[in-house]
């Protein structure tokens, strides 16, 4: 039997408006998203790729266009009623890393599971071993502003991943790290993906990260070329 996509988006725009005029950010794009794939949209600054990445994770809504979430056709769905869907099988990892300040990093991985209402003994659990699989264990007390941009990165990755989401998505992951430190994030993520059978969609113009992709997507002008 043919396998479903974990998402599928066919002929997806979205414009935005500012009076007259008319921006086109996205124009027309069709993509498959399936399990396990470490798919990449590459493209230049201001080619759609946010946007997209947006629209994927339900935190947008396209202008028009359709989108199915295994299978089942949410195009008509308002933001809001996709909440659960967000919370339960998308993971979000962002270029600047949004870790909320306040909380340590034991606390910023375990806030998903909180709002899962996982219960606290199995969240602790879950928090323990997936800052071990990112390395961070021995930073567990410390707050975001004491890490270096590696290991912020690392903590949004575990506060990604955590809660198992069928699909995680991460815009320019890379772009704020030094090179070094953004191949080891990357070998990270690659190695979740190879071994947990994680599912990546990354937009990046980095080129060690489109080196890496399973499946390739470019951008340009907000449609994909060929
Ligand atoms: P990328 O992530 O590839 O740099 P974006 O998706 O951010 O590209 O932007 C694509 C185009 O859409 C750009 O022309 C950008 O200026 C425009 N755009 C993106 N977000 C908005 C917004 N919220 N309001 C207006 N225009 C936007
Ligand atoms: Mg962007």
């Amino acid at each position: 039997m043919e396998e479903l996509p974990l998402i599928r988006i066919k002929n997806v725009s979205r414009n935005y408006h500012f009076g007259i005029v008319n921006i086109r950010a996205v124009t027309e794009v069709t993509l498959d998203i399936m399990k396990k794939d470490f798919l990449v949209i590459a493209g230049p600054s201001g080619s759609g790729k946010t946007t997209l990445l947006n629209i994927i994770g339900l935190l947008d809504k396209q202008s028009s266009g359709e989108i199915w979430l295994d299978g089942e056709n949410v195009t008509h769905r308002n933001l809001h009623s996709l909440h659960g869907h967000r919370r339960d099988e998308i993971g979000y990892i962002f270029q600047t890393f949004n870790l909320i300040p306040v909380l340590s990093v034991y606390e910023n991985v375990e806030y998903p599971l909180i709002l899962k209402k996982v219960p606290r003994n199995e969240r602790r659990d879950l928090v323990e071993l997936t800052l071990a699989k990112v390395g961070l264990g021995h930073r567990k007390r410390h707050r975001p502003n004491e890490l270096s941009g590696g290991e912020r990165q690392r903590v949004s990755i575990a506060r990604a991943v955590v809660k198992s989401p069928r699909i995680v998505l991460a815009d320019e992951p890379t772009a704020n790290l030094d090179s070094n430190t953004g191949g080891e994030v990357l070998e990270l993520m690659a190695e979740l993906n190879r071994t947990q059978g994680v599912t990546f969609v990354f937009s990046s113009h980095d080129p060690a990260v489109i080196e890496r992709s399973s499946r390739l997507v470019r951008l340009k002008d907000g449609t994909i070329v060929p």
